[in-house]
């Protein structure tokens, strides 16, 4: 994103630029995340960065951020990205789960998690989503329920958790009311990792990666401030990550290096490629769309300043980056042959990574379906659910099947 930077952000850039250049040398080079020495290395520059003033930018001041804006983030990621450094670990922390418990969790809360959590001390993973419920998040059924001293008792499964395997603590929804609708008798909690009854099993990945992982709770006991946020509002709660999610997927596109110039070097050592009209309108059709992605940036960027919260819209944004990403890799393995898959090569991981990223911060479906509804105003889909108890959605259900 060319920012035509402010003489105030060109000297923010400058210092940044500056502290990078000094300080990329102690940066650990890209490994497996699979490997535990790695991940300590990935901590300890997180802590680096964020000692710098890299981490948490827009945070507030008073907790341990930099009180600056979204503007100043991007130039971080941007910078992070031109000096060829890792940026922070824990982006699920730092990114989405850091400013939904400024946003809505106790101060206690506050004073106990951010601090760790910003310098890599300790990592968060986001408990959302579940076998039956991915799409529909509104549908979880990990169940907490009350104990007489004001404790809970955590019962059922998440799956497809990042980093759960090296996390110190999750956010997790649950339902805590069964006997409200789907969105109302849900509640946010603050889940130790190490807790007796938490078991993690990784799940491996076609990229070779086992980032995330199934996790299971059998009668976990938490504590009575382990709740974030009110008492059956945990789809507010929710919602606030998920639109930290989308901003962090939409800013964040520049650091995950998907950039159209990259793309043109990779097909442009193939002489016949060079020449080929065919792949000369594929690499333009997908640096266009990487062009209005930017300018959406610009858009979203320009309401944060203002103090707005940008709408369903920024969903393009990711829609868009990994539609790109994908037809880029495709390109790619096209101009370049099984070559492209070489493990130890640049390409490898972004080819078999990205499909997956279609589903992670919300499908394409779900997104396409929320702008057109939200954003071009068509009708809604039908909403069976409305207003149905959650107990009698799940006993409906199960009669459908027993007498299919
Ligand atoms: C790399 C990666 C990392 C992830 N990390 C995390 C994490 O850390 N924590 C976490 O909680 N979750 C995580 N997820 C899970 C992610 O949020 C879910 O994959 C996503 O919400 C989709 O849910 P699902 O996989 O259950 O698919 P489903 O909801 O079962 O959807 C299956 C298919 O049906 C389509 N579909 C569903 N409903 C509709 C509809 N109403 N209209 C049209 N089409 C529809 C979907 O678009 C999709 O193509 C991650 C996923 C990935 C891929």
């Amino acid at each position: 994103m060319d920012l035509n930077d402010t003489p105030e952000q060109a000297r923010y850039r400058a210092k940044v630029r500056a502290w990078l250049d000094e300080h990329a040398s102690e940066a650990p080079a890209q490994q497996d995340e699979d490997d535990p020495a790695y991940v300590t290395a990935r901590r300890a520059w997180q802590g680096k960065l964020a000692a710098a003033g890299l981490a948490g930018v827009a945070w507030p001041a008073e907790l341990g951020g930099q009180g600056l804006g979204a503007v100043e983030q991007v130039i971080v990621n941007q910078e992070i990205s031109r000096a060829g450094v890792p940026g922070v670990l824990d982006v699920i922390g730092v990114g989405m789960l850091g400013p939904t418990i400024i946003a809505h969790g106790s101060d206690e809360q506050k004073s106990r998690y951010l601090g760790p959590m910003l310098h890599g001390d300790e990592v968060w993973c986001q408990l959302f989503s579940e076998p039956a419920a991915g799409s529909d998040l509104a549908a979880v059924q990990a169940r907490a329920v009350p104990e007489a001293d004001g404790g809970w008792r955590l019962t059922g499964q998440k799956v497809w958790t990042t980093n759960a395997h090296f996390a110190a603590f999750g956010l997790l929804l649950a339902r805590t009311d069964p006997e409200v609708p789907k969105h109302k008798g849900l509640t946010m909690f603050i889940v130790p990792m190490d807790a007796p009854g938490v078991t993690i099993r990784g799940l491996r990945q076609i990229s070779g990666e086992a980032e995330f992982n199934e996790v299971f709770f059998d009668d976990v006991r938490l504590e009575a401030d382990a709740v974030c946020g009110p008492l059956g509002g945990g789809w507010g709660t929710a919602l606030t990550t998920l639109m930290f999610e989308r901003l962090t997927i939409g800013l964040g596109s520049e650091s995950l290096g998907y950039r159209p110039e990259r793309y043109a070097r990779a097909i442009a050592g193939d002489e016949h490629a060079r020449r080929d009209p065919e792949a000369r309108r594929r690499l333009g059709e997908l640096a266009v769309e990487l062009l209005a992605v930017k300018f959406t940036g610009y858009r979203m960027l320009s309401a944060l300043q203002q103090g707005q919260i940008p709408g369903p819209e920024a969903g393009l944004a990711k829609v868009t980056t990994v539609r790109s990403a994908i037809a880029a890799g495709d390109l790619i393995a096209d101009v370049l042959g099984p070559g492209a898959l070489d493990e130890d090569g640049e390409w490898a991981y972004m080819i078999s990574f990205l499909p997956g990223l279609k589903s992670a911060g919300g499908t394409e479906e779900i997104l396409r379906n929320t702008i057109g509804e939200r954003v071009l105003g068509l009708p809604p889909e039908p909403r069976l659910d409305k207003g149905i108890p959650f107990s009698e959605l799940r006993a409906k259900e199960r009669a459908a099947v027993t007498s299919s």
